[in-house]
């Protein structure tokens, strides 16, 4: 694609958000699903495919180009953005990476297409520190056969394909010895749960995940060699931040909308509450934080597409940006006053909705950890 083409692909995005996504948020909460026809317009989009490879039916962005889209998504639901997150990101990307030829050709074409694949890394010891998890693949004959259970596995009802990280090695835990296989969902002992009942992000489903004896033939193993698991997770999950963080930045530019439009209209003493400094000083703290954010993802994908940096803008991006739509909600709903109190106020659902980008793909602490420990490790660099 080339820069005019993207740009395109931008503002379709932006309309088709704006004019056909956000007036269905409340239809979308309520019955916490995506209208199927929104569904299809994202795959006639090419939504499901638009990080993967060209050659395989997606539209091959890069990073630079993925959070010029996310800023967009992030400016509704992120139920929306979820639908065909994991392809784009933490599950497809695995595949993009470390695939086998063979693998890429079978699986890829129809994730593009609409097909979608879950990520199935966390597990009830093994969150923060997936280094802990136990599932395990045992070889039998000419395969494996893969046993474990993994929770909150975002699209996991939804899923045509499970990407999942199970032990082959000897060591009980630790990184080593870590491989992750592609499961096709229908094959036999592939148990989801019942979508869990969450907090917030209405319309995005995660279960739990039994792998009960599922046996995968040995093509089934990424790339073909065991033992490259963690390091597959952990660079998919590098890139997955970068795509976060716009998210948050959107979401932080809708709360800021919604406020701006309520502090011009809603009244107090006979004047627009925008006319009081107090209230304008909040506005002023949810813009400041949103272009910061932006500015920062801006920086952090260019540094991570050209490989100058795969470690601290990340994840400084991911915990900077998460923080401060959360900062952003609180603000917008303050500012609603007890308006933004109420069930079907756009603010009172993103401020639920906002939590999540805390604590998934890493929480705040563990990206503190990473960038702290490259500093230790590396010493202080000029960003
Ligand atoms: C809605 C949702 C969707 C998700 N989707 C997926 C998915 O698609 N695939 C997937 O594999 N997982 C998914 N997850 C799991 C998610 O990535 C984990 O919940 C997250 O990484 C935190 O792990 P945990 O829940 O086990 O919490 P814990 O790791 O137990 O963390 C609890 C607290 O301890 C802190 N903590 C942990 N270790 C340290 C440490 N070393 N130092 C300091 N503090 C620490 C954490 O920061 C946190 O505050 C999802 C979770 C949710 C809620």
């Amino acid at each position: 694609m080339n820069d005019a083409e993207f740009a395109d692909v931008v503002a379709a995005v932006r309309r088709f958000v704006r004019t056909e996504v956000v007036p269905r948020e409340d239809e979308i909460e309520e019955s916490d699903a995506i209208p199927p026809e929104i569904r299809q317009a994202a795959a006639d989009m090419g939504l499901f495919g638009y990080c993967l490879p060209a050659e395989y039916g997606g539209l091959d962005a890069s990073v630079t180009e993925d959070v010029q889209l996310a800023f967009e998504f992030g400016y509704t639901t992120p139920a929306f953005r979820s639908m065909f997150g994991t392809n784009n990101g933490i599950a497809g990307q695995v595949l993009v990476s470390s695939g086998t030829a063979e693998q890429k050709a079978h699986w890829l074409p129809k994730l593009a297409r609409g097909a979608v694949s879950s990520f199935a890394l966390t597990e009830a010891e093994a969150g923060s520190d997936p280094s802990g998890l136990t599932t395990r693949a045992v070889r039998d004959g000419d395969g494996y056969v893969i046993s474990g259970v993994k929770r909150f596995i975002t699209n996991a009802p939804l899923a045509d394909l499970f990407v999942v990280f199970a032990r082959t090695g000897e060591e009980p835990r630790g990184t080593k010895g870590i491989s992750v296989f592609l499961v096709d969902a229908s094959l036999d002992g592939v148990q989801v749960g019942p979508k869990d009942r969450k907090t917030g992000q209405a319309g995005a489903w995660t279960a739990e995940v039994v792998f009960d004896r599922v046996r995968v033939a040995s093509t089934a193993l990424v790339g073909g060699a065991e033992g490259a698991g963690f390091a597959d997770a952990m660079k998919s999950l590098v890139r997955g931040r970068v795509h976060i963080a716009a998210v948050c930045v959107g979401m932080a530019e809708r709360l800021l909308a919604e406020s701006v439009a309520h502090a011009q209209s809603s009244k107090q003493g006979g004047r627009p509450i925008g006319e009081f400094q107090l209230v304008q000083a909040m506005l002023a703290d949810i813009q400041t934080g949103a272009y910061a954010g932006r500015a920062m993802v801006m920086d952090a994908a260019r540094a991570y597409d050209s490989g100058a940096d795969r470690r601290i803008r990340p994840s400084a991006a991911k915990l900077f940006c998460s923080e401060m739509v959360g900062r952003a909600a609180d603000l917008a709903v303050q500012i609603h006053g007890g308006l933004g109190y109420m069930r079907g106020v756009p603010v009172e659902r993103m401020y639920r909705d906002a939590r999540l980008f805390r604590t998934y793909e890493g929480t705040s602490e563990i990206q503190k950890l990473i960038i702290g420990r490259a500093l230790i490790r590396d010493g202080a660099q000029s960003t």
